[in-house]
């Protein structure tokens, strides 16, 4: 059974997500997976195209002000 919510949110991750395409998984230097919802993935979005953590379980990530590209 997959229980994971969402890091960022709490957002519970239910079967009916696992199936669709909107969570994004991050993968954890341990091996894990991070499940991210829709919501938090779009606005994470530039730090997962940057290939920053988005969050872990463990440490999740410190809030960061948005950075205007130039
Ligand atoms: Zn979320």
């Amino acid at each position: 059974m997959d229980n994971t919510a969402c890091p960022l949110c709490a957002l519970e991750r239910t079967p009916a997500d696992a199936t669709g395409l909107a969570w994004s998984s991050q993968h954890e230097p341990d091996g894990s997976i991070t499940w991210i919802c829709p919501t938090c993935t779009r606005a994470q979005l530039w730090r997962i195209e940057a290939l920053l953590a988005v969050a872990s379980p463990t440490a999740p990530a410190a809030p960061v002000p948005m950075r205007r590209a130039a």
